[in-house]
């Protein structure tokens, strides 16, 4: 079963069970949300990306207090990424998250072969770059960016990064 850490059709973090969707059979589904898909459906077919991203920019603006335009412009980024819009899954980095389009994306192993969980950034050579990086460490460190990125107050936005990573391998284990 395809399984991914945030919804495939609006890009909401499926941090629990209680948020997947549901497929005909009653299981959940692994890459939908509940609002999105419900009993192997999708709940409003007609839904287009555009309006998935200007929900979403209203979504992060409400939430983070995220200037509209900023907020718009992540939108614009995650959601044509997600499959239900792009056709395939985009892998995100297990650790901190970032999409990892291309084969170049991905971490490597001692053996020069590919990581496809984690980034180049955070995995290399058949080692964690941080190995000693805490979940706390790593929103301490993300957060910042976060905030001057997007114009968000930085307790947003380590609100932003916590809600953002938890869904992530790295963080659960
Ligand atoms: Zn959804
Ligand atoms: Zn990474």
């Amino acid at each position: 079963m395809e399984m991914s850490s945030v919804c495939q059709s609006c890009g909401m973090p499926l941090s629990g069970d209680e948020v997947r969707g549901t497929e005909k059979n009653g299981g959940k589904s692994g890459i939908y949300c509940i609002y999105c898909y419900m009993n192997g459906e999708f709940t409003v077919p007609e839904l287009t990306e555009a309006e998935v991203i200007g929900k979403g920019g209203q979504i992060l603006a409400e939430i983070y207090g995220m200037p509209p335009e900023k907020a718009k412009e992540l939108a614009s980024e995650q959601v044509p990424l997600l499959k239900r819009w792009s056709g395939r899954i985009v892998p995100s980095c297990q650790s901190c998250g970032m999409p990892m389009k291309d084969e170049s994306d991905f971490g490597t192993e001692e053996d020069g072969s590919l990581n496809r969980l984690y980034c180049h950034f955070c995995y290399s050579d058949g080692e964690f770059t941080e190995p000693g990086l805490t979940r706390e460490g790593m929103i301490q460190k993300c957060a910042p960016m976060m905030a001057d990125r997007f114009s968000v107050p930085e307790e947003k936005a380590k609100i932003m990064v916590e809600n953002f990573i938890s869904g992530l391998k790295r963080w659960n284990e």
